[in-house]
């Protein structure tokens, strides 16, 4: 069985609409794949329906963007139930809040020259999409300021460039609370990638354990092999399990379907666990 429980789609700042990942997984070799957009279940109807046709078993999931005194941090929740109101409410917020710093990132970088519009960055993301960075990527990529987000990335909207705005999102603690509240099951994701930017320490992960915490995405492209190692050891610690994921973004990044994997075990603990309904779809 090969197991994927980290992938997004264009309902956030994945490539390709969530059909079309699901496919791809199929074509990868995948037994099962999770659809874990940002801040948004609007993948969810198409990944569904194309489990059948693709013959892949999809976990419901979504990636909820936390912040914890100012560094970034990704909860993964699988299997919530989308109609929970407090959950939803502070999805909402955050990609509220994705716009409006959109805005002001895009009128920094204006400011200094960079050939960039919210119209063009719009133009680059669905009604229904969850705005990023990876966003305004596309848009300097269309405009030929860039060759790829890779590069946009490097310098111009990495964390801490001077173009750089946060967004509102809740913190992790709060996150997994509502998560639970939701039926779902909480997993940090990448939690030690400090290739990304900052990360927060151990204490701060224990409080999240406290709150509900089931996981930590131990095997994880942004993880170097002793951040990987410190993340299995905490899980154990905690009494946490760990997963394996790929964070495939289609053609916006070089993670690939299935490079990284979680055990059939760890999958039935995610299904006991969940307790809103929402269910893992088999083919
Ligand atoms: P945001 O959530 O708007 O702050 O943007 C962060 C997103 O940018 C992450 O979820 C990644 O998918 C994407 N990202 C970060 N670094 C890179 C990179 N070097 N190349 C492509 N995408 C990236
Ligand atoms: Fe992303
Ligand atoms: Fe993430
Ligand atoms: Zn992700």
């Amino acid at each position: 069985m090969r197991i994927d429980l980290h992938t997004h789609s264009s309902a956030s700042d994945g490539t390709e609409p969530a059909e079309v990942v699901v496919a791809q997984a199929a074509r990868a070799g995948l037994d099962v794949v999770a659809l874990t957009d940002h801040d948004t279940y609007a993948g969810w109807p198409a990944a569904v329906a194309a489990a059948t046709e693709h013959g892949v078993a999809v976990v419901r999931g979504i990636e909820v963007s936390c912040s914890h005194k100012g560094i970034s941090i990704h909860l993964l929740g699988y299997l919530p139930d989308p109609g929970h109101h407090g959950l939803d409410r502070e999805l909402a917020r955050a990609r509220e809040s994705r716009v409006t710093r959109i805005e002001r990132m895009v009128e920094r970088m204006a400011a200094d020259g960079i050939p960039v519009t919210l119209e063009e960055v719009r133009a680059q993301a669905g009604a229904d999409t969850t705005m990023g960075r990876p966003h305004i990527a596309d848009a300097l990529v269309a405009s030929g300021f860039v060759r790829d987000r890779a590069e946009a990335f490097a310098d111009i909207l990495r964390n801490g460039s001077r173009y750089y705005v946060s967004h509102y999102a809740p913190d992790p603690v709060r996150a997994v609370e509502l998560v639970r509240a939701a039926g779902g099951v909480p997993v940090m994701a990448h939690p030690f990638a400090n290739r990304r930017g900052w990360t927060v320490g151990d204490d701060v992960i224990e409080a999240m354990a406290h709150a509900g915490l089931a996981g930590l995405e131990a095997a994880h492209r942004d993880h170097s092999e002793d951040e990987r190692v410190h993340a299995e050891a905490l899980a154990a610690r905690l009494g946490l399990f760990t997963t394996g994921s790929s964070d495939y973004h289609g053609a916006g990044k070089g993670n690939q379907l299935g490079e990284n994997t979680t055990t059939p075990k760890v999958l039935a603990r995610i299904e006991e666990q969940a307790t809103s309904g929402v269910e893992l779809v088999r083919p």
